[in-house]
């Protein structure tokens, strides 16, 4: 059993200088081929249960899927919720078998954000169970746009909520579908500067994949979330495999041909943040 907290593999990331993906899952198939990828690259995985993976499944049955994967994995795998917004949500997480709850609490006032946020965390701890919280806020591509996180408030944020790890805005943007935006390098320096909790960039499929490697390796930036790029993926294979015989309707046979492309896919992504 490799059933581990988000904690397990972040403090070792921090320490040894490498990151660990955090991946949107979708369904069984691609929660599947992400711990067949991290089990080929022998690093750690984070399974992740964000609202889009949470409107078609519900989280009990997430919880389920993913302590059976991580339970028959070869590697250390966490199972976390992606942008919780209430307390009643990281609750059910918790009650379903999440190992780790992210808390989004970023679109509140800083007083908020943090009052809420070191509650979840309490409520998690007292689980044995980690807390990622969120500091400035971090846009979507298309839609609202990012808030940069300020260092005086991260390192506030740090110390008053007691999170695990801290999801910061750097000029990272969520549902990025090309890698052209890259981190504000200055402000990622003056945020590690005073705190010392392992920092979690999300719309990690927006950031160079040069970029990528060297935060993983020279800063404390032990998580990156990857959702877009691997979803893009899954797609293309999707669509090869349905295209491939218009007589074939039986679902299992066609989603069989998606695991492959996948877990190649998983593999270039899981690559890049290994230690040096
Ligand atoms: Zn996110």
């Amino acid at each position: 059993m490799s059933l581990v907290t988000l904690s397990d593999v972040l403090q070792p990331a921090l320490r040894d200088g490498y990151a660990v993906a955090g991946l949107v899952t979708l369904g069984w198939e691609d929660m599947r081929a992400y711990v067949a990828a991290a089990e080929a690259e022998d690093v750690p995985v984070i399974l992740q249960a964000g609202p889009s993976c949470r409107e078609h499944t519900p989280l009990p049955v997430l919880g389920k899927m993913f302590r059976h994967l991580a339970e028959a994995a070869s590697v250390p795998v966490v199972a976390h919720l992606d942008h919780g917004y209430t307390h009643e949500e990281c609750r059910t997480a918790i009650d379903s078998g999440f190992t780790s709850v992210m808390f989004d609490g970023s679109r509140k006032a800083l007083a908020q954000n943090i009052a809420e946020t070191a509650a979840i965390a309490e409520m998690a701890h007292a689980a044995g169970v980690s807390c990622e919280g969120e500091i400035g806020f971090v846009g979507y591509s298309g839609g609202e746009g990012s808030d940069g996180t300020d260092p005086d408030e991260a390192a506030q944020f740090a110390s008053e909520t007691d999170v695990d790890a801290m999801a910061i805005s750097v000029g990272n943007v969520h549902l990025q579908q090309d890698k052209e935006g890259g981190l504000d390098q200055a402000r990622i320096r003056a945020i590690e500067a005073v705190t010392q909790v392992p920092l979690v960039i999300h719309g990690g499929s927006g950031v160079p994949v040069a970029q990528r490697t060297a935060l993983a390796r020279g800063s404390k930036i032990c998580k990156f979330n990857i959702g877009t790029e691997l979803r893009m993926a899954f797609g293309q294979a999707l669509r090869t495999a349905v295209n491939a015989d218009p007589e074939r309707f039986d679902r299992v046979q066609i989603l069989k041909e998606t695991h492959e492309p996948v877990v190649e896919a998983t593999r270039r992504v899981l690559q890049a943040f290994k230690g040096a």
